[in-house]
């Protein structure tokens, strides 16, 4: 422990996000970085307090006071070799995390917890500034080959650690570039996209083979796949949308938040010139208050939306942690994210009756109305209905799992009680070599659990593989059942 007063002498501190009316002229990254002097400062507020809750508060159990401490030292080298030991991409997690190490932080019981996410951050990125991210190739090859199928976090960590492994390892992934959600789904404000390609380099150099624009079970066969391969990793991710079907769901202007996402970041990198559902000038709804739902906000007022009004069916969170949730849970409290603080317009305790049409096939706007919780349901409160105008509404309710597609019947895997593909204590599927990491087995998640998931996998792949695995695995077989 560094500096033993640290969390009584600084304050909390975090990165500043650039002056609203400049970021949403253009699809940059909101977070100026911090200097490495605020950075060591707040390093060292680390308590290192004996027994780390932000250890087990982190699905991938990062040694958060060890790299404080290295950091508050001025010991980046070091840093970042203890950060990579449990984190194949905290470059990934240092941006998009929500961060359950910080709720989990002991400091945070009654101060400001300790900004570890943005420890993490800047630790991998002076390290990528440094030259000091250098491929590990493995010194021998085992002569096993391992297909994984999906590029998101779950199958590029899967792929790195059994690259490394000495495994001749091929990630195939159906969209024209790899990367997953990561690519396609987070915006290039949240995440920008070269940060995704500087690691696929990493990996590419360490000898992972990438097949973008190949559709398993399509372009390949289960089959063919099964014939090829010693073992096989599903990481298709959970991407199955949930829909609204209500009066009215058959007019134009209703799209999947993932309908709409994608073309925003070709947009944001100048793939194409204008997105094909562009909200300039139009009034948008979104349905559904998550991250996805900000996602569509911070890309509708960047494409210069007239309106973004965001409906929520659960009530407006507190502010403060919940008592039915306390430290060191992560608490359902009032978030205010980079895209709210552009445009909050947040209507909460609300569900949508009718998408009304304006006689020509086209969204004119939304019947909603006000609900409350009653007897384990939403029940709406009579006399409350009102319409709001809406050009475009986006979808953005959740996923129910992983997409019923080809090579799913091809495989011959089966699903468990909540659709995802089944996995066993070992994370392998009803079928023997076949292996299934991240959202297509735990349902639509984050990042973080993705990673986590596909290192634990990658750990079960090699044992299964060749005997006996030294790679380590942030999930055991026996601890998986009560990691949900
Ligand atoms: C809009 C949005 C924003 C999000 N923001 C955050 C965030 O800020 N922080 C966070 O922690 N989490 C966030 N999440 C959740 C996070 O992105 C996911 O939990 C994570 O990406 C899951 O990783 P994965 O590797 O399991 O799957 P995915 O990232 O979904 O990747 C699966 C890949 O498999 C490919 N695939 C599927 N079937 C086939 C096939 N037959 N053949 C070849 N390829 C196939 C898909 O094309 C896809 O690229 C967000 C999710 C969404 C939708």
């Amino acid at each position: 422990m560094a500096d033993p007063k640290g969390f009584m002498t600084t304050p909390r501190e975090t990165p500043k996000r650039r002056p609203v009316d400049v970021r949403i002229q253009d699809w940059r990254e909101v977070y100026e970085p911090q200097s490495m002097e605020h950075l060591q400062k707040q390093a060292g507020r680390c308590m290192d307090c004996g027994i780390p809750f932000c250890h087990s508060g982190c699905p991938l159990g990062n040694l958060i006071p060890e790299w404080n401490d290295l950091i508050f030292r001025g010991d980046k080298v070091e840093a970042i070799d203890r950060l990579h030991v449990t984190n194949n991409f905290p470059e990934f997690t240092g941006r998009l995390c929500p961060a359950p190490c910080e709720t989990a932080c002991v400091v945070g019981i009654n101060r400001d917890a300790v900004t570890i996410k943005q420890i993490e951050l800047r630790t991998i990125e002076e390290a990528f500034d440094d030259n000091n991210v250098k491929p590990l190739a493995p010194e021998r090859l085992t002569g096993k080959t391992v297909a994984v199928i999906g590029s998101g976090p779950a199958g590029l960590a899967a792929a790195q650690q059994l690259t490394r492994a000495g495994h001749t390892v091929a990630v195939y992934e159906r969209a024209e570039k790899i990367g997953g959600l990561l690519r396609y789904g987070i915006p290039e404000f949240k995440m920008e996209k070269h940060i995704v390609d500087r690691r696929l380099a990493q990996m590419e150099q360490e000898g992972t083979r990438f097949r973008p624009g190949v559709d398993i079970g399509v372009d390949l066969t289960g089959a063919q796949l099964r014939s090829t391969y010693d073992a096989i990793v599903l990481a298709i991710g959970a991407t199955q949308w949930r829909d609204l079907p209500i009066p009215g769901r058959e007019n134009k202007g209703i799209y999947q938040a993932m309908e709409f996402l994608p073309w925003g970041n070709m947009q944001a990198l100048g793939e194409i010139k204008e997105s094909p559902i562009n909200v300039a000038g139009k009034h948008v709804v979104i349905l559904g208050g998550g991250d996805t739902g900000a996602d569509c906000l911070g890309t509708s007022v960047r494409q210069g939306a007239a309106s973004v009004t965001q409906l929520e069916i659960m009530p407006r969170p507190t502010d403060e942690r919940p008592s039915s949730q306390p430290w060191p849970t992560y608490p359902m409290i009032y978030r205010v994210s980079s895209a709210h603080e552009e445009l909050d317009n947040r209507v909460f305790s609300v569900s949508t009756q009718e998408f009304i049409g304006d006689g020509n096939g086209n969204l004119k706007a939304l019947k909603i109305v006000e609900t409350k919780f009653e007897n384990g349901k939403f029940e709406p409160v009579p006399g409350s209905e009102k319409e709001i105008p809406a050009d475009f509404v986006f979808l953005a309710m959740g996923f129910t799992g992983p997409e019923k597609s080809a090579i799913i019947e091809q495989l011959e895997v089966g699903h468990d009680e909540r659709g995802n593909i089944a996995r066993d204590e070992n994370f392998q599927s009803t079928e023997e070599g076949i292996f299934v990491a991240g959202d297509a087995g735990r349902g639509q998640s984050l990042i973080v659990w993705a990673i986590a998931e596909g290192r634990a996998a990658a750990a079960a792949v090699d044992r299964y593989l060749v005997g006996e695995t030294q790679l380590p695995s942030p999930i055991e077989p026996t601890t998986r059942s009560l990691m949900v």
